[in-house]
């Protein structure tokens, strides 16, 4: 599925869900009724369902799950078992992130939702997820096959 009109005319979903998950979310909450934003709920789902490819930082196991500091896009990675804040973070401030839905949610509540760094937090979740840094449309829409 791609966008036929606007900014991102000729991108398709999987593209700008990756890249411009601002959008998506913007154009979800707008247009919810709407196919476009249906696959794009979709589409995170499968992407919330996707292993993660990074190893823990506390044992070197697959993570299953990063932690983001407030108002900061980079992330650590971790397993269920080891603790998020044995890497010295301060009691609280760390938010536990799955997916593109808390990654955003992290931003927006401790970074009122600036766009570049939304971007570059599921950006980094992306390449988490086994992805390169720069994401043909080709390897995106194949990522969520
Ligand atoms: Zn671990």
């Amino acid at each position: 599925m791609k966008f036929i009109s606007g900014k991102n005319a000729g991108k398709t979903l999987e593209e700008v869900l990756l890249k411009k998950p601002d959008f998506a979310r913007w154009y979800t909450e707008k247009y919810g009724s709407t196919a476009h934003a249906k696959e794009f709920v979709r589409l995170a789902k499968v992407f919330a369902a996707k292993s993660f490819v990074e190893k823990c930082h506390g044992c070197g196991n697959l993570a299953t799950r990063a932690s983001a500091y407030q108002g900061d896009s980079s992330l650590m990675f971790w397993c269920d078992e080891c603790d998020m804040y044995s890497a010295g973070a301060n009691a609280g401030k760390l938010q536990e992130i799955k997916t593109i839905t808390h990654a955003l949610d992290h931003i927006k509540h401790t970074a009122s939702g600036n766009r570049a760094l939304s971007r570059a937090i599921v950006k980094r979740l992306t390449e988490a997820k086994g992805l390169p840094k720069r994401v043909s449309a080709d390897q995106a829409t194949k990522f969520f096959k």
